[in-house]
């Protein structure tokens, strides 16, 4: 099958090139919006990451040079119109699950660097710097850890972290009975923030869960709480966090993921000035740490969406329709 593969970045090349020898891809640099359609020009499917915007005049014109498949390399598929896709006779298929470790093995670190401040301790003893004041931190062991959402990344956490010594609180529409029995305690969201040292988000963003962590949220919060977020930025809103991490009441923050991280993540923009005001206030805090959207980023997660955007691609080959498709 003809492919042609959007927002490519190296990475994305060595891992599908790696897996694909079976179909003919190729590779553009650049995203898939209204302006870049016709780069999709004598393919049959298009592959898109997180930041591709196919609306309704995309998918029209993708539908109107014979594409019959897209391919998203990423589990949400917030930015596709699924009825447009429908309309047009388009299949539209994703990667519902690659690797959870790979997440919540990032979640941790995040945890492990705020609490023991390594960020600071790297730069400080390149300098020649060994002093310790500012670097003091805690036992994670005896700690109350209280994790949003106990799907397949939350549960690997809530693992981790009994293996720590800590004390698991869970919240979740669905109680997973395997946690309970291995020692999780499940709370209300309420509770589980007003008794947890450092709280981790893992549910996904949904109405519901917009801006779950507001001022009022905040207010619940034990006094010097770590607040971390992995899973989508606009759980958090972002200037109520930055009201709790100037009164102190939140110690420490760990965000993987923005609300507004479409404009900034993903590329080197080290050369440019960040116009974002919220994001430029965060970066000035010294107990804020923030990664551009990579816990995911791991060799086997990679390998992971290789291998099942190709098994999409196979199977709608074969069948006429995708092993993982999203419908309207
Ligand atoms: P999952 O679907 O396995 O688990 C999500 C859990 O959240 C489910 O158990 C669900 O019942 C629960 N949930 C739903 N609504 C809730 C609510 N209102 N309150 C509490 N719990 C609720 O998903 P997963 O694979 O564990 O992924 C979790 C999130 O991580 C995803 O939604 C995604 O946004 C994010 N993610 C981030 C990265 C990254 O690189 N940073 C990578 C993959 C996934």
């Amino acid at each position: 099958m003809k492919i042609t593969v959007f927002s490519t970045k190296a990475y994305d090349r060595d891992f599908l090139e790696a897996e694909a020898s079976r179909h003919a891809l190729t590779f553009v640099e650049t995203g898939l919006d209204r302006t870049t359609t016709a780069l999709a020009a004598g393919a049959e499917a298009v592959c898109v990451f997180v930041n591709d915007a196919l609306d309704a005049p995309v998918i029209e014109a993708l539908a109107a040079m014979g594409v019959k498949l897209i391919l998203l390399r990423c589990a949400g598929y917030n930015n596709v119109d699924l009825r447009a896709a429908q309309k047009n006779g388009i299949a539209v298929a994703r990667v519902p699950a690659y690797s959870p470790y790979a997440v919540a093995e990032h979640t941790v670190a995040m945890i492990l660097a705020l609490n023991r401040k390594l960020y600071r301790a790297y730069n400080r003893v390149r300098e020649g710097n060994f002093a310790l004041d500012g670097l003091l931190g805690f036992d994670l062991h005896g700690k109350t850890v209280g994790i949003v959402g106990t799907g397949q990344i939350g549960t690997v956490l809530a693992h981790i972290m009994l293996g720590f010594g800590c004390r698991v609180l869970a919240n979740d529409l669905f109680e997973n009975k395997a946690l309970v029995a291995a020692g999780v305690r499940y709370e209300p969201l309420d509770t589980l923030l007003a008794e947890s040292h450092i709280v981790s988000l893992h549910c996904p963003l949904t109405p519901d869960t917009h801006h779950m962590i507001d001022d009022d949220a905040v207010k619940l919060l034990r006094r010097g709480a770590m607040l971390i977020n992995t899973s989508r930025g606009a759980l958090v809103d972002t200037r109520a966090v930055i009201a709790a991490l100037k009164s102190e009441k939140i110690g420490a923050l760990g965000l993987d993921v923005y609300e507004e991280e479409a404009h900034l993540f993903f590329e080197n923009l080290s050369n440019k000035v960040i116009r974002d005001d919220v994001f430029a206030r965060l970066l000035t805090f010294p107990n804020v740490l923030i990664t551009g959207h990579q816990a995911f980023f791991t060799h086997e997660a990679l390998t992971a969406i290789a291998q099942t955007t190709l098994a999409n691609a196979d199977d709608f080959e074969a069948t006429g329709a995708p092993r993982f498709p999203v419908h309207a």
